[in-house]
């Protein structure tokens, strides 16, 4: 028997173990790094603006990429770019909860800027 039947103890502890690994998995912003072609996909795909051009490439503003979390299932730039240079930047980690607060944020800025 499988040791990842749920019905079997083992199976129980293996579910238990990797429902609590998905709910602490740190989530983080993009990079762009320095293989970027400046091929200008990314920027209009991105749903928060958090892209724009810097002096020789691209660039990804931590503060509103939220892996497009609240807007598509994937982050759409990391998906679109030719070179695949958009990696996870391990120096801007965060918690779901974090992500979320910064898309609910963002939200609300833009309907401050946009009002109704
Ligand atoms: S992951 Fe999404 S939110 Fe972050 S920079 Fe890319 S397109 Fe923008
Ligand atoms: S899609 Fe990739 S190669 Fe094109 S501008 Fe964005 S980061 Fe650079």
């Amino acid at each position: 028997m499988s040791l990842r039947q749920p019905w079997c103890g083992y199976g129980r502890l293996h579910v238990f173990v990797q429902e609590r690994y998905q709910k602490a998995r740190w989530v983080m912003a993009l990079k762009i790094t320095e293989e970027c072609i400046n091929c200008d996909v990314c920027e209009p795909v991105c749903p928060n603006q958090a892209i724009y051009p810097g002096e020789s490439i691209y660039h990804i503003d931590p503060s509103k990429c939220t892996e497009c979390v609240g807007h598509f299932d994937e982050p759409q730039c990391q998906v679109l770019c030719p070179v695949d240079c958009i990696p996870l930047d391990p120096s801007h980690q965060e918690t779901q909860t974090e992500l979320l607060d910064k898309y609910q944020r963002l939200q609300q800025k833009e309907a401050e800027v946009i009002p109704a």
